[in-house]
C-alpha cells in the first residue's frame, strides 16, 4: 500500500512530497503546500507537546465554497428556477475558530446555521450572518427555546422554526401569540426512505424525529384552523449521516420533493425544501458504498438534489423550492489532523535469543528444533504443531508442573515460529485469512501519547476508520504491522481499524522502522466532525495542545491561533475538584511543616496541577 493511499482520501488537502513528508494544501486553487511536520516543530519550539489538533480554517472555507459552487453549477446546468442555501449543522463541530471560519463565508454564499439546542442556538447567535442566511432550529425544544429563536427573528435574523413534534407545533403557535412575533416555522418529515451505511437508523419510519404523514395532516389542519397557514416555509427531512450510497439519497430527494409538492398545493406559503445532512466522506479512499467511504462525489450529489427535485416539481406542477442542504461531516471533517507521537512498542518486532535451560520440558525443547527446521515448503504444519505445542505448556503452568522460564520461553518460540512462517511464506500466494491471522496475532502495539477518547472517540463507539499515516518516511520501506495503543488504562483505548486495500479494513498499520527516541510522529487524518465534543476525559487526559494554520505561500506559514491543552487543574475542575480547594487541602495537611522535601513536595503538587494531561516528552 504505498503511500497509505493518501492520493484517493487526501482531497488535495493532504498529499506527500518527494522526500517523504506528508504536506497540506489548505488552499488548493491557490496550491501552496506546507509539510505538517514543519508546522509541528514550530509548535515544538513555542513549547508545545504532542498529541497535537491542528486545524486549518482555510480547507473549511474552500469546502463552503466547493459546495456551494457544485449546487450552482447543478443549478444552471439544469435550469433550476429557484435557488441553493447552505447551512452549517453545528453540533459536527461548535469550535469557535471553525464556526468563525464558516461563517466568513456566509457573506458570499448566504451560508447559515443549523442549531439543535438552547446552546447551540446561542452559539448561533453570536455570530454574524449575512441578512438572508438562514438560522435552522432543530431539535426538540423548550418555551425558552421557541421565545428566544422568535425574538431573534423579530430582531432581524432569518430563524425557521422546525416542529419536530405536534406538540411543538402548538407551542410555536402559543409562545408566538403571546410575544406578538409571526414564527417562520417548518415540517420536518419522518421519510419512509433510509440512508445506508452506519448511520441507517436514523431515517426510516421509526426514526427518532419528525413528523409522519399523518401528524404532517394533521399540523397543517392545526395551523389552517388557526387562521396562519402561511407561517410554514419549510419541508424538512434528515435521514441520517454519512451515506454511502448515491441511490439512497436519489430516494429520499424524491420522497422529500413529493411530500413538498403536495403539502404546497394546500399551504402556498411553502418555499424552502431543506435535505439535512447525509453528503459522506471517503474516509478509506475507495470511493465504494463502504461504512466509510461513499460512491459518489460531492458534485454528484449536488447533481442528483437539484435534478431530482427539479423532476418531481414538473411532474407535480408546483413551483421548485429553495433548496437547502445541512452537510455537517463533508464540510469540516477535512479541516482538523490529530498528530500523536509513539512512545514506545509493546511486544517483540522481531525473533531474538531465547534462553533455554538444560532441564527444559520437552515441549520447550521442541519448539526450539521446530523453529530451526521450518521450510516455505512446511511451515502451517509447524504452526499449527507449535500452537498446540504451547497450549500444553501453558496448561502445565496452570497445573503447576511447567516452570515459570518453561511458560516464557514456550512463549516467545512459539511467537517466533509464527514470525518466522510470515517471513518464509509467499504471501500473496497464501490464504489471505490465514496470512492475516498470524500478522495481527503477532502485532506489537505502538503507545502513542494520546486518548482514543478525547481525540478519536469514534475509532471506538462506532469503530470508525481514519486514515492514519507517518509525517514523515513516506518512502522508505515498511517494516512493522502495528496495532496503535493510547495511554488511558482502559484496554478499549486503541485503534484496530487501519486501511487495507481499496474499500477493505485491516487490523494493523505498516510502519518504517523507527526509534521511538527518535521524533517520529503520526498523523490520524479527516478528524474535524464529530469528535471535538464526542471526546471525552476518561483518566483525566484533556484536549491536545490545538493551533489554527495558515498557509500563505509554499512553506509559508502562519500559526494564527494556540491554545494550550487542558491542564491537570483545569480537567479536575471539570469534575468539581477545584484548585484552590486541592492546594488549601494540601497546606492543611502538611502546612505547618517547613522542612525542605515538604517544600519540594509543595513544587512538584503545584507544578503538577498546572502541567498538561499527557506525557511530558
Ligand atoms: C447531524 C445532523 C446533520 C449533519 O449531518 P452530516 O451527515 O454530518 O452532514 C444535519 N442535519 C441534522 C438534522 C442533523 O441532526
Amino acid at each position: 500500500m504505498a503511500k497509505y493511499q493518501v492520493e484517493s482520501w487526501g482531497a488535495n488537502y493532504f498529499s506527500v512530497d518527494d522526500d517523504g513528508f506528508a504536506t497540506v494544501t489548505p488552499d488548493p486553487q491557490a496550491g501552496a503546500s506546507v509539510r505538517v511536520a514543519d508546522i509541528v516543530e514550530e509548535l515544538r519550539r513555542r513549547g508545545f507537546r504532542s498529541p497535537f489538533m491542528l486545524r486549518f480554517p482555510q480547507i473549511l472555507k474552500d469546502r463552503v465554497r466547493r459546495l456551494n459552487e457544485a449546487f450552482g453549477e447543478a443549478i444552471r446546468e439544469f435550469d433550476y428556477p429557484s435557488t441553493y442555501q447552505g447551512v452549517f449543522p453545528v453540533k459536527v463541530n461548535q469550535q469557535k475558530v471553525v464556526v468563525d471560519a464558516l461563517t466568513e463565508m456566509s457573506g458570499r454564499h448566504r451560508y447559515g446555521l443549523e442549531v439543535g439546542s438552547k446552546a447551540e442556538l446561542v452559539l448561533g447567535l453570536t455570530h454574524d450572518l449575512h441578512p438572508e442566511a438562514l438560522l435552522i432550529c432543530n431539535g426538540y425544544k423548550d418555551r425558552d427555546y421557541i421565545e428566544l429563536a422568535l425574538r431573534a427573528a423579530h430582531a432581524g435574523s432569518r430563524v425557521i422554526l422546525i416542529c419536530e413534534t405536534i406538540h411543538e407545533v402548538k407551542d410555536v403557535l402559543s409562545v408566538a401569540s403571546e410575544i406578538g412575533v409571526a414564527p417562520a416555522m417548518g415540517f420536518r418529515a419522518r421519510l419512509n426512505s433510509k440512508g445506508a451505511g452506519k448511520w441507517i437508523e436514523s431515517g426510516g419510519n421509526h426514526a427518532k424525529f419528525g413528523l409522519s404523514t399523518l401528524e404532517i395532516l394533521e399540523a397543517v389542519a392545526m395551523l389552517e384552523a388557526a387562521g396562519c397557514s402561511d407561517v410554514l416555509k419549510c419541508l424538512h427531512f434528515h435521514i441520517g449521516s454519512q451515506i454511502s450510497d448515491i441511490l439512497c439519497i436519489k430516494e429520499a430527494v424524491k420522497e422529500g420533493a413529493r411530500l413538498f409538492c403536495h403539502i404546497k398545493r394546500r399551504v402556498p406559503s411553502l418555499s424552502i425544501l431543506d435535505m439535512g445532512g447525509g453528503l459522506g466522506v471517503d474516509y478509506d479512499g475507495s470511493s465504494t458504498s463502504s461504512d466509510w467511504s461513499r460512491n459518489y462525489s460531492l458534485e454528484q450529489y449536488c447533481r442528483e438534489c437539484v435534478y431530482s427535485v427539479l423532476t418531481v416539481c414538473r411532474q407535480e406542477e408546483v413551483a421548485p423550492p429553495m433548496l437547502v442542504t445541512e452537510s455537517g461531516r463533508a464540510i469540516v471533517a477535512y479541516g482538523s489532523l490529530t498528530v500523536v507521537s509513539p512512545l514506545k512498542i509493546i511486544g517483540r518486532t522481531s525473533p531474538g535469543e531465547v534462553p533455554i535451560g538444560p532441564d527444559s520440558c520437552h515441549q520447550v525443547r521442541e519448539l526450539r528444533s521446530s523453529l530451526n527446521e521450518i521450510k516455505p515448503e512446511n511451515w502451517r504444519e509447524v504452526v499449527n504443531d507449535a500452537k498446540a505445542l504451547n497450549e500444553e505448556i501453558q496448561v502445565g503452568f496452570k497445573l503447576g508442573f511447567v516452570s515459570l522460564e518453561d511458560r516464557a520461553a514456550g512463549e516467545a518460540l512459539y511467537g517466533d515460529i509464527c514470525r518466522m512462517a510470515l517471513s518464509l511464506m509467499n504471501q500473496e500466494e497464501e490464504d489471505p485469512e490465514e496470512v492475516s491471522e498470524l500478522r495481527d496475532m503477532l502485532a506489537p502495539m505502538l503507545v502513542c501519547n494520546f486518548s482514543v477518547f478525547q481525540s478519536t472517540p469514534d475509532t471506538w463507539a462506532v469503530r470508525q476508520v481514519f486514515p492514519i499515516m507517518p509525517l514523515s518516511r513516506l518512502n522508505a520501506e515498511k517494516t512493522v504491522d502495528a496495532t496503535i495503543g493510547d495511554i488511558t488504562c482502559d484496554s478499549d483505548g486503541r485503534i484496530d481499524d487501519f486501511l487495507g486495500e481499496t474499500g477493505t479494513c485491516q487490523k494493523t498499520i505498516s510502519l518504517p522502522s523507527f526509534d521511538v527516541d527518535e521524533p517520529f510522529l503520526i498523523g490520524i487524518f479527516l478528524v474535524g466532525a464529530y469528535q471535538d465534543t464526542l471526546g471525552d476525559f476518561h483518566n483525566l487526559f484533556g484536549s491536545a495542545n490545538e493551533a489554527a494554520v495558515w498557509v500563505d505561500g509554499p512553506k509559508d506559514f502562519r500559526i494564527v491561533n494556540q491554545y494550550r491543552g487542558t491542564t491537570v487543574s483545569e480537567a479536575m475542575a471539570l469534575f468539581g475538584y477545584e484548585r484552590q480547594g486541592m492546594v488549601s487541602r494540601f497546606e492543611d495537611r502538611h502546612g505547618g511543616d517547613d522542612s525542605a522535601d515538604t517544600a519540594r513536595y509543595r513544587d512538584c503538587f503545584l507544578r503538577v496541577l498546572s502541567s498538561g494531561t499527557y506525557l511530558r516528552r
